[in-house]
């Protein structure tokens, strides 16, 4: 391998730990910062999701109340719950874990979560805010994608950066933070002509589709920063993402994980968003 690893477990632990800081300082003013996770049915991955954002707070010293309701809950008493939660001067973030159950709109969940509380990033509000270069909350893992690409020290600037995949909540929030960064930013997508044309320009590649082996050595620019945000299966059942790592890390300068990268950034910044949230409540 000649591509410098980048961990995302142990920039997640420098994260936690400076959260845990910055949580302490409001506490001793009287403000604990508080998250409420609210959980939909009984996913299984969702259930292990939510546990582990339950326990990252629980050791960064921010106080997390967990909301588990039945796949059966209606719509309208969700979107209660949230009001209430609204209201609640204790809580400074809400996260409802996604998805939630088909008969549940999720935009409709999202939008009734208030924008100042709204720690996942993913209200129109905010993403709006984020095109328009005003304060808000930014989507976690492009968030904490942008954290692992300022540890390699390269300057985004004049860069170009290429983007695969475009959801709204990864890859779209993603290129904004990179054109923010002033790189010179390509979104690709599942209609793109000619992937690798793009790829093989990039200085920096986030993918971001769900889909293994999209990234291959083959498509790479020598030194290349490489993300993987993907989570998929291989043939073995095992976890790993949308980049082929073998082949890649032979070319790129720099590359992420699978897990060990992307994963517990996006959590680390879940916690960085609550923490912000109450620092901007409690100033
Ligand atoms: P998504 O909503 O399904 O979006 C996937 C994107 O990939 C779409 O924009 C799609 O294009 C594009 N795409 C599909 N096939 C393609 C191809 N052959 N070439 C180029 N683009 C293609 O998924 P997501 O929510 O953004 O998540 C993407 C991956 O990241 C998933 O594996 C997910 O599990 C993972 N993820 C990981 C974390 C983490 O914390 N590690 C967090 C979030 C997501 P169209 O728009 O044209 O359909």
């Amino acid at each position: 391998m000649t591509a410098q690893l980048i961990d995302g477990n142990a920039l997640a632990k420098k994260i936690r730990a400076e959260v845990a800081e910055r949580a302490a300082a409001l506490t001793a003013r009287g403000h604990t910062p508080g998250l409420a996770v609210v959980l939909v049915g009984d996913d299984p991955a969702s259930q292990v999701y939510v546990s582990h954002k339950v326990k990252d707070c629980e050791t960064s010293g921010v106080r997390s109340v967990l909301d588990r309701f039945p796949a059966s809950m209606p719509e309208a008493d969700l979107l209660k719950r949230i009001d209430e939660l609204n209201r609640d001067d204790s809580i400074h973030g809400i996260l409802v874990q996604m998805p939630v159950p088909k008969h549940i709109d999720p935009q409709k969940v999202i939008a009734a979560i208030d924008p100042l509380k709204d720690v996942d990033g993913f209200s129109i509000l905010s993403a709006g805010a984020l095109a328009s270069g005003l304060p808000g909350f930014k989507s976690c893992t492009p968030y904490g994608c942008m954290k692992m690409i300022e540890t390699t020290g390269v300057n985004l600037k004049g860069k170009h950066a290429v983007v695969i995949g475009r959801s709204n909540t990864v890859g779209k929030p993603m290129a904004q933070l990179l054109l923010q960064a002033n790189a010179t930013v390509t979104i690709c997508h599942s209609g793109t002509v000619d992937l690798c044309q793009h790829t093989r320009q990039a200085d920096v590649v986030v993918a971001a589709v769900g889909r293994r082996n999209t990234l291959t050595a083959d498509m790479v620019k020598p030194g290349a920063v490489i993300i993987d945000v993907g989570m998929n299966r291989n043939d073995e059942g095992k976890l790993c993402g949308d980049v082929d790592f073998a082949g890649v890390s032979q070319v790129a300068g720099f590359i992420t994980p699978v897990p060990g990268g992307v994963g517990p950034m996006t959590r680390a910044m879940l916690l960085v968003n609550t923490i912000e949230a109450a620092e901007r409540k409690h100033p």
